[in-house]
Parts: structure tokens; C-alpha cells; sequence
């Protein structure tokens, strides 16, 4: 079996552009405002730093936002995964569905919580689930379809709720179909709702990189299911007055950012979008590289700019690429992600006999350069120059893949 192919440029400590931007490096006034007004109105010793009135009020914006009847804040998109994945009540034997290209988040959650991982390939251009393998995966013990909108792009939840209908849990009925959308916060699917109101449960994360961010931590579950809400509530403040629980609670400083990020998101978002599509017309021309899919509208956020290089450069290639990037022209990117099985060994391990060989192909002609909404035109120009002139270089040694 490959080894972890999660290669990222040797030198990356003096990158001109850093490997993973973070977004939470983008604050305004009004984010700094809302912090000193909670710092001010938490100094006293009645109150404290309570913060539930605060959390109620972003978790009925973010729900407001999405169409979703319920949002539950949690202190990272990690815990609210896993949350989810527990109020399954998953049971040995018990199966979770999931893209093999992937963060291990997701599938650190379906192992946590007992249940059985089952991989499944990607589709080749969105490296979003493929329904079609998909269905060749499903079993009697299906639990659940847990789907990623893989960097941003949209995944169309109609035939997965359609494969859910078609193969019924024996006891459980129709496996759910779990969202995770840390890397879509804002984004609309292909029949035009908000990410966060289709499927059983949605996950957000407003960790640092995220699309918006409250302080580097955070995390959010959007709804229609009340009672889902009401366990996830007492799970993350220690069970209610009956059941198991921990505090998981999001803080009310994270709570009042997040409010002001939510009404920049949109705005945030479009000034991403704008960079990325910026960046697929110039590289329009390099003919070795394969661009992510374009749609019209607001379908996909680039949460990363996915750049695929020809079959024929798959791994050694890909990865002189990047270094030279890097090295060259000081244009950080990543493997965003491998397959998490051949990353992470207790994934690994505990998908002894599983593979995805076109999941693994993919990944290992991928790479994300840089992105972020506030670069500027000349940044922008300046790495497109340098991934046409790089690419050039490396199709010298392995051809142009045609
Ligand atoms: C970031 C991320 C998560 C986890 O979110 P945290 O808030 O960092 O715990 C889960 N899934 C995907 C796809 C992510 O990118």
C-alpha cells in the first residue's frame, strides 16, 4: 500500500504565500467592538462570563441564515460531529458511509462513537461523494450517509436521500444523511437552499481557517430534527438532569464575534469567489491542469482552489510541483486531503481491506495553492504566473499528460 502521500513543499517556513491561509486573520471594527463590549458587560462579578443569552442569540441568527428550524453552538466543529454521531447510538456491527478523500474529523467521529467506517470513492472532478459508488457500499447495516461538501463545492443531496429511501435500515428506516459543512459555511446547493436546511443534521466549524471564524475555535449544528436539538443541548451542559453529558459549550465572547461574522459572510464569501474564478480563467490556458468545475451562481465557495495534474505526473510529479512552487516562487499549497486511510493509521487500521483506488489516483494528482479573499490582484497575478511558468517546467520531464 502507498504510504501517506500527504506532501506538502519541503521549505515552507519563508513561503511569500503560506501553505493554509487562515481567514481568521480577517476581523473588522465591529468584531473588535462586540469583544470589548462582552470583556466590559462580563466584568462583574454577578454575571460573569454567562453565556447563554449570547450563544441564543448567534445560534438564532445562524438558523435564520440557514432555513434549518434549530442551531446548536458547540466549542469546536470536531465535538458537534461527534455529538451527532452519538445520538445514533451506534452498535458493533452498526455502518457510516463516508468519502475516502476526506479530513479525519468526519471519520474520527464514526470510529469514535463504535460505528463502522465504510469508504466510498469520490466523484472525479468535485472529489465530492459519488452516489453511484455510493450505492455499491449500502448494507442492511447502514446507519447513516455522512457527506462533506468537499472544499466548498455543493454536493447535490437528492440522490443520496433518494439511495436512503431505497435502502431502509431494518430497524431505523431510511439512513440519515449527515452534512459536514465546515468548508461550505455560507454556500447554496444545487436546488438553491442555504448549506445547513437539506439532510438530517449539518455541521459547521468556525475553526480559524474556516470560512468565518469566531477566535480560532467553534462549531455549529443546524437542524429541522427537535428532538436531535434537544439532546444535543443537554449533551454539551452535562446531560440535562438525566442523561450523560459534558460541557461543550461555545463561549460568549465566540458567540458575539460569530454574530458579526455571520452578517459578513456573505460579503467574505463573494470576495473568495471572486479570487477563485479570477484564478480558473487565467489558468484556463494551462492544458495540463485539470480546474475546479465552475457553476453558476453561488454553488461553490472554493473553500480551496482544487488543481488536478495529468495521470501521468501522479504522485512524483504532483510533488515536484508543489516544491518547486514553493521554492521558486514562494507559492505554498496543499494536499487538501489525502485518502485519511493512507494518512492516518488508526483510520488505517480500522479499514484493514478497504480501498478506493480512484480516491487514491485523485488524491495523488492534487494540489491547492493558496487562496484567500484578501489577496490582492497582484498577488493573484503573481501565482497564476507562477503555477502556468512552474507546471510548464514540470511537463518538460513528465509531458503534458495527453
Ligand atoms: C475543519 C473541519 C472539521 C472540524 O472542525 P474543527 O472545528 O476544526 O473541529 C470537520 N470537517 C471538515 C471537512 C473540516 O474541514
Amino acid at each position: 500500500m502507498p504510504t501517506n502521500p500527504a506532501t506538502v513543499p519541503r521549505s515552507t517556513a519563508h513561503l511569500r504565500w503560506p501553505v493554509e491561509p487562515a481567514q481568521g486573520g480577517w476581523y473588522t471594527e465591529a468584531e473588535h467592538e462586540a469583544v470589548r463590549q462582552v470583556l466590559a458587560e462580563s466584568d462583574d462579578w454577578r454575571t460573569g462570563w454567562k453565556s447563554a443569552t449570547t450563544t441564543d442569540v448567534f445560534e438564532d441568527a445562524f438558523a435564520a441564515y440557514t432555513g434549518a428550524a434549530h442551531a446548536v453552538a458547540f466549542n469546536s466543529g470536531g465535538t458537534a460531529l461527534e455529538m451527532v454521531m452519538r445520538y445514533l447510538q451506534l452498535t458493533p456491527g452498526d455502518e457510516v458511509v463516508s468519502c475516502a478523500i476526506n479530513f479525519v474529523g468526519p471519520h474520527l467521529a464514526v470510529i469514535g462513537q463504535g460505528g463502522n467506517l465504510i469508504l466510498a470513492e469520490p466523484d472525479p472532478l468535485t472529489l465530492n461523494l459519488d452516489p453511484v459508488d455510493t450505492e455499491r457500499v449500502l448494507t442492511a447495516r447502514t446507519r447513516a450517509i455522512l457527506i462533506t461538501h468537499w472544499n466548498g463545492a455543493a454536493v447535490d443531496l437528492r440522490p443520496f436521500l433518494a439511495l436512503a429511501e431505497r435502502h431502509p435500515h431494518p430497524v431505523h428506516g431510511p439512513p440519515p444523511v449527515i452534512v459536514d459543512a465546515a468548508r461550505c459555511c455560507g454556500g447554496r446547493t444545487p436546488t438553491g437552499r442555504v448549506v445547513g436546511s437539506e439532510g438530517w443534521a449539518t455541521i459547521f466549524s468556525f475553526e480559524s481557517k474556516k470560512l468565518m471564524t469566531t477566535f480560532g475555535q467553534g462549531g455549529m449544528v443546524t437542524t429541522s430534527d427537535q428532538s436531535l436539538a434537544d439532546r444535543l443541548r443537554t449533551l454539551r451542559t452535562y446531560g440535562g438532569l438525566d442523561r450523560w453529558g459534558t460541557n461543550q459549550m461555545m463561549t460568549k465572547a465566540q458567540a458575539a464575534v460569530g454574530l458579526v461574522q455571520l452578517a459578513r459572510l456573505d460579503e467574505m464569501n463573494a470576495a473568495r469567489i471572486d479570487r477563485a474564478h479570477h484564478r480558473t480563467r487565467r489558468l484556463a490556458r494551462v492544458a495540463e491542469l485539470t480546474l475546479p468545475p465552475t457553476r453558476h451562481g453561488r454553488k461553490h465557495l472554493y473553500y480551496r482552489h482544487n488543481l488536478l495534474v495529468p495521470a501521468s505526473w501522479t504522485g512524483d510529479g504532483r510533488d515536484k510541483l508543489m516544491n518547486l512552487l514553493a521554492e521558486r516562487h514562494g507559492v505554498g499549497s496543499i494536499v487538501s486531503d489525502p485518502v485519511t486511510y493512507l494518512g492516518h493509521r488508526l483510520i488505517r487500521h480500522h479499514t484493514t481491506g478497504q480501498r478506493c483506488p480512484r480516491a487514491e489516483q485523485l488524491a495523488a494528482r492534487l494540489l491547492c495553492p493558496c487562496l484567500h479573499p484578501r489577496m490582492t490582484p497582484e498577488d493573484e497575478t503573481a501565482i497564476c504566473d507562477a503555477i502556468q511558468q512552474a507546471t510548464a517546467h514540470i511537463a518538460r520531464t513528465y509531458g503534458t499528460g495527453e
